[in-house]
């Protein structure tokens, strides 16, 4: 079956960031990875993608503000018609820069936030960066901008629900993204100390709830659930190779932004390949496209179509095998493995002092590398 065309164009502009959040998506090793795209590389990668028939582009890192090509790739994605997103930590958003951006036709921002006190999202994220993270709110809103804010919710700061939400009100954000971490990259460093308990999550959920109910059309509110506690694995990027692109700082093309740990693929990069060959004919695209590559006890179950099979990262993380069913659905041989994580939770086993967190920077990322190797 011929794949219809990559909907989302995500642009890893560079892994550089100055936050060091201990949930971190970026890859572990990201301070040995390769020189960045160029201005006119990246310009290239977006005609490909338009062409092919992306319609949304995601402008993300690291911190893509560290880019000072940004405002010249967003006015280029307007031109080719795309809606441009901004996924931002706000640092270097100046009200200059902002306003630079709105004239090249940015579309959307979204701003993270670690947590909504001074003192946790500065200790989450390693920097000194909640007082800024409010004036960019407000730079967002004066610029017309709708806003997503966006937590990444963990045991360290879900109990602070009620005060997260109440802030993105209070700073008037339209969207409020509360995601549950996914544990990849550093957040799979950290998940010991980051897992909730079942309690926690109940009561974030409720308390979300509550919310939506007295705000109303107000702010929409989104929680996206853990899937260690479900027990039912996710389409993971919406199905392997079928909505997603995402081009890293170096120009390698992935299907989901942590793909490129996987063993035994290889991914091509934008320099040597044209997007419409990396999306239609190679490999790493080709691997885990729709059904086929499935074994049991994914083969012949009921829901495959649903879920695709889960993550194969995930499965690969916790399984050390990216071909078998992700470990977080009960009916893999490996699910014990993700009920042992979440029992060592609930038993309070895993606390920060007998698990220090392992932030995310560049010292950490070159020992972290260099002891796996
Ligand atoms: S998760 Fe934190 S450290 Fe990682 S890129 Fe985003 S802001 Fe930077
Ligand atoms: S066995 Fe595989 S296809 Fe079935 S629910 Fe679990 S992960 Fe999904």
């Amino acid at each position: 079956m011929t794949p219809g065309p990559p909907l989302w164009l995500l642009a890893e502009l560079t892994y550089r960031c100055p936050l060091h959040c201990v949930f971190c998506y970026n890859p572990i090793d990201f301070a040995n990875q390769p020189e960045e795209l160029s201005t006119d590389d990246w310009l290239r990668v977006l005609r490909e993608g338009r062409e092919l028939g992306a319609v949304q582009c995601g402008l993300s890192g690291g911190e893509p503000l560290l880019r000072d090509d940004l405002e010249v790739i967003v006015a280029e994605a307007r031109r080719l018609g795309y809606y441009t997103n901004l996924l931002t930590s706000g640092v270097g958003l100046t009200v200059e820069r902002a306003r630079a951006l709105k004239a090249a036709g940015l579309d959307h921002v979204q701003l993270s936030f670690q947590d909504s006190t001074r003192e946790m999202n500065d200790f989450l994220s390693h920097t000194k960066t909640f007082e800024l993270k409010n004036r960019v709110a407000q730079t967002i809103k004066d610029q017309g901008w709708p806003m997503v804010m966006n937590v990444v919710l963990h045991r360290l700061n879900i109990d602070h629900i009620d005060r997260i939400i109440g802030m993105a009100a209070e700073l008037g954000a339209e969207y409020l993204e509360l995601a549950n971490t996914q544990y990849y990259s550093w957040a799979f460093k950290n998940r010991d100390a980051l897992l909730p308990t079942r309690a926690q999550l109940q009561h974030a959920e409720a308390v979300a709830d509550a919310w939506r109910v007295k705000l109303g059309d107000r702010m929409r509110i989104f929680f996206v659930a853990p899937d260690y506690h479900e027990g039912k694995a996710k389409k993971c990027v919406n199905g392997w190779g079928s909505m997603f692109l995402t081009v890293t700082p170096d120009g390698t093309a992935v299907p989901c932004h942590t793909a490129k740990m996987l063993p035994g693929l290889s991914f091509p990069n934008v320099r040597e390949h044209s997007v419409r060959d990396i999306w239609f004919d190679s490999e790493g695209f080709n691997r885990y496209r729709g059904t086929g590559w499935m074994k049991e006890p994914c083969a012949s179950c009921e829901h495959r179509e649903e879920d695709l099979g889960g993550c194969r990262c995930q499965a690969y993380l916790i399984a050390h095998d990216p071909t078998v069913a992700d470990p977080v659905c009960v009916k893999s041989p490996h699910h014990g493995l993700v009920q042992e994580a979440v029992q060592r939770a609930e038993a309070g086993l895993a606390t920060v002092a007998e698990h220090p967190l392992v932030f995310r920077d560049a010292k950490n990322s070159r020992r972290l590398s260099a002891s796996s190797t």
